[in-house]
């Protein structure tokens, strides 16, 4: 199974303001080091919509598209009750982080140019440095590197990258949002990309995020179709969070679909389509009974 390993920094070309398609992840399984898995089990459990984080994760438009996923397969992974039908292992601080970010930029799309605003196009592109990336990347204070609530982060890491329900999500789901991933991140061509990327508009309202920066300007026709886009998202996502309380209804399969949607849009479609292209070797025949 190919794997990535990662050394905690970004990748070439990831730093906030300059996002490419080059900057996703490869298509291509996600292993995260014990370091990744302490810093998103913290911020997992940290107050993730306070004031100043909250300005901070629109300004970074949440995290990178590594630790993008990180953070859903960790909280999925790890976090075993919660309410709502399946109890637990489900993206509900995932799902409060996307369903902000999806009102900030349909907002911004939708509000136009202005003086003292930045232009629309602007909106898709990172202020600021991705938080996980940060910290990773800061000096290591040995001997301070304990897990949240001293938890045990060697453990969690192995469990978490398992990615067992992280796979089960995106397989259930897949029949939803299989046609409408990212075009750009489907293909397997460069050529297939650049001839989306100059395509008709209604198809490039399709491309998540980064594609849609490097496929170049965006004319009002093609920004009102990303808003309806995300706004429709959007829409899902409230009914999959309520879904996830004591007194939610349950979530429909276009629901269950929405946070790997949004996801999607955000930090491009690698890791489900990687997931969803696992074949899995058939079990094995019982043994014989010697008998
Ligand atoms: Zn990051
Ligand atoms: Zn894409």
């Amino acid at each position: 199974m190919p794997i990535t390993r990662h050394n905690g920094t970004h990748p070439q070309g990831a730093r906030a303001g300059v996002l490419t398609p080059q900057s996703l992840l490869p298509r291509s399984g996600l292993v995260l080091s014990a370091e990744e898995v302490r810093q998103l089990w913290s911020f997992v459990h940290g107050d993730i919509m306070n004031g100043g984080l909250r300005r901070y994760l629109r300004g970074s438009l949440g995290l990178c598209p590594r630790h993008a996923w990180g953070h859903a397969v960790v909280e999925i992974e790890l976090w075993q009750a919660g309410a709502g039908l399946r109890g637990g292992h489900q993206p509900f601080d995932v799902c409060i982080l996307l369903e902000d970010l999806l009102n900030y930029v349909s907002l911004g799309l939708d509000r136009g140019s202005g003086v003292f605003r930045r232009h629309p196009e602007n909106i898709l592109r990172s202020l600021n440095p991705c938080r996980i990336c940060k910290e990773v990347a800061g000096p290591a204070t040995p001997g301070l590197r304990m897990g949240y609530a001293n938890s045990n982060t060697a453990a969690l890491t192995d469990e978490a990258n398992l990615l067992d329900y992280t796979r089960r999500w995106c397989t259930e789901t897949a029949d939803e949002w299989g046609s409408r991933a990212c075009p750009a991140c489907t293909a397997k061509d460069p050529q297939t990309v650049k001839d989306l990327s100059n395509g008709e508009v209604g198809g490039r309202s399709l491309l998540c995020r980064h594609h849609l920066l490097a496929a170049g300007t965006m004319n009002l026709e093609l920004r009102c179709l990303v808003v309806q886009r995300l706004v429709e998202i959007r829409r899902r996502l409230l009914r999959l969070i309520d879904s996830m309380t004591d007194t939610g209804a349950p979530a429909t399969a276009a629901d269950n679909a929405s946070w790997i949607e949004a996801l999607g849009w955000f930090a491009g479609w690698s890791l489900p389509l990687y997931l969803t292209e696992i074949t899995i070797p058939p079990s094995p025949s019982p043994a014989k009974d010697p008998r």
